[in-house]
């Protein structure tokens, strides 16, 4: 066991003095929810040996820094008290609202889906855990809560710790990602690599040790003469940083190139950060008049950003030494947005300033089927007019509505979300996770298993109990498919069909029936 951890617990003050412009309300309200979580979870302690409330303490915290309002940084307080102490939801409701309890109970909700390491099922399991939380506050919650508890896994028995540190590879991470949050999903990444995959974290950090010498001196020199250069150009309103690529991320490329790291060009960047759209593309030309780029390795996610909101301009160039240099080029919005993703849209920071159309959200729209987006003329103002995505309405609502938003927990209150009201979750006999479109009936269920299964299906189960073939599944239902050698599909079967395969392969086995 390491030896007993001593970390000062952040004060309330603490948390308080990280907020943009806490007003006196807010200042009350969180000293109250401070010392009520303190008091509901005294002598309770961590694996650490360390007094629970630090865990909410540094959760509150770090949603502090985020920019995030005062009843969401109260529901990081209190987000264990409900489930671990005696503490009963009335009574938070009569303390702090019925705001701050959902908050609480979203968190708690979301601890209870528990990924068991089934791939097939990994992806059904990340929307159930967006559809769960209804509220992506709940989402950012339950995303610190875990960075802590990922900063602290060395203190969790061992038996505990790969389970943990997967399911923060496979369903948290990914989850940050999709809300742009580029910092919490490198954090979590590299926080759970060396639990899940011990021998390739040793290799790449060896490998990586004998890069870095090279490099970090190599980046100073290009970074200072392009300073030089640019400020040859007139161009003397920018900053620069140096940035390493995470581990995680350098393994996951390293396996795409073949184990060969002289093939991976942006381990190390040098990040431009400018003050308007204009001032990048002229830093790219000082760059490319400078340095020869790399062909085909221009890319310009200004223009055309990616799917989860990632904005900024990417080069690699000749260095002149033999060596490649990414170097990307931003405005400070844009850095914003790629370090805290949908957290910077949701601050009050930028929440006044945010763009009409906030592209951190249309990702939300893949969850959804296509068909509720009827199909939309592209316009100027929307770049997303090369995607596949139009813009369900409800994301323009939330974005013009976004406009006249005071502070970020009303407009947060808007994104209460019951779109996944589409689909519907339903678990199969061993706890795995399916989605299926809203009234899917257990033929769905069974074809979605395996072709096999809905082929020779005799009967279904549903929490327990046989039902008819026309139950309509509901949300959080266990779905038991009961077969038979001589079971087949019958046309009726047809009509009780929602998804598009269950259809095709009963179309085929009537088919095959006919003609035998
Ligand atoms: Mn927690």
């Amino acid at each position: 066991m390491p030896s007993v951890k001593r970390t000062d617990i952040p004060t309330a003050q603490d948390i308080i003095s990280l907020m943009p412009s806490p007003s006196k309300g807010d200042l009350a309200f969180l000293t109250k929810a401070y010392g009520f979580a303190k008091k509901a979870h005294e002598g309770h302690t961590r694996f650490s040996g360390e007094p629970y409330f630090l865990h909410l303490a540094e959760t509150a915290k770090m949603l502090a820094s985020l920019g995030m309002g005062s009843r969401t940084i109260a529901a990081g307080l209190l987000h264990d008290a409900v489930e671990d102490t005696e503490v009963k939801r009335d009574a938070i409701e009569k303390e702090f609202g019925n705001e701050v309890l959902c908050l609480v109970e979203g968190v708690t909700k979301l601890g209870a889906l528990k990924y068991r390491g089934l791939s097939r099922h990994t992806e059904s399991l990340r929307k159930l855990f967006v559809a769960t939380s209804q509220d992506i506050r709940v989402l950012i919650i339950k995303l610190a809560d875990r960075i802590h508890n990922m900063r602290t896994l060395e203190y969790v028995p061992k038996t505990k710790q790969k389970r943990i540190a997967l399911e923060t590879l496979e369903i948290y991470a990914p989850v940050a990602d999709r809300l742009g949050m580029g910092q919490f999903k490198r954090e979590l990444e590299d926080l759970a690599f060396p639990y899940v995959y011990p021998k390739e974290y040793k290799e790449t950090t060896e490998l990586l040790k004998q890069k870095n010498k090279e490099t970090e001196e190599h980046l100073e020199k290009i970074q200072n003469s392009l300073r030089k250069e640019l400020a040859k150009q007139g161009i003397t309103n920018f900053t620069t940083e140096k940035r390493i690529k995470g581990l995680y991320s350098i393994y996951q490329k390293l396996k795409r190139k073949g184990g060969d790291i002289t093939k991976i060009h942006d381990i190390s960047a040098i990040r431009v950060i400018v003050p308007t759209v204009n001032d990048c593309y002229k830093v790219l030309g000082v760059i490319h008049g400078n340095w020869r780029p790399l062909p085909g390795e221009v890319k310009d996610y200004i223009a055309f950003h990616k799917p989860n909101g990632y904005r900024s301009l990417h080069t690699k160039i000749f260095t002149g030494d033999g060596s490649i240099v990414e170097v990307q080029i931003r405005t400070r919005e844009m850095h914003n947005e790629a370090q805290f993703g949908i957290a910077a849209h949701l601050s009050y920071k930028s929440g006044l300033t945010s763009r009409l159309l906030n592209p951190n959200l249309v990702w939300i729209a893949s969850l959804l089927p296509k068909r509720i987006f009827p199909g939309k003329q592209s316009t100027k103002a929307d770049a997303l007019s090369r995607s596949e995505l139009s813009i369900p309405q409800w994301i323009k609502q939330i974005a013009e509505a976004q406009a006249d938003v005071k502070k970020s927990d009303e407009f947060l209150e808007d994104l209460r979300t019951d779109f996944f009201s589409h689909r519907v979750f339903v678990f199969t006999p061993q706890g795995d996770v399916v989605d299926l479109p809203l009234n899917s009936s257990p033929i769905d269920f069974a074809y979605a298993i395996h072709s096999d299964i809905g082929d020779h299906m005799s009967g279904a189960k549903v929490n327990g109990r046989m039902v008819s073939l026309e139950t309509k599944l509901q949300n959080g239902d266990y779905v038991e498919i009961l077969t038979k050698k001589s079971g087949k599909p019958t046309i009726k079967w047809l009509d009780l069909a929602k998804t598009t395969f269950a259809k095709k392969r009963i179309r085929a086995a009537v088919q095959k029936t006919r003609n035998a």
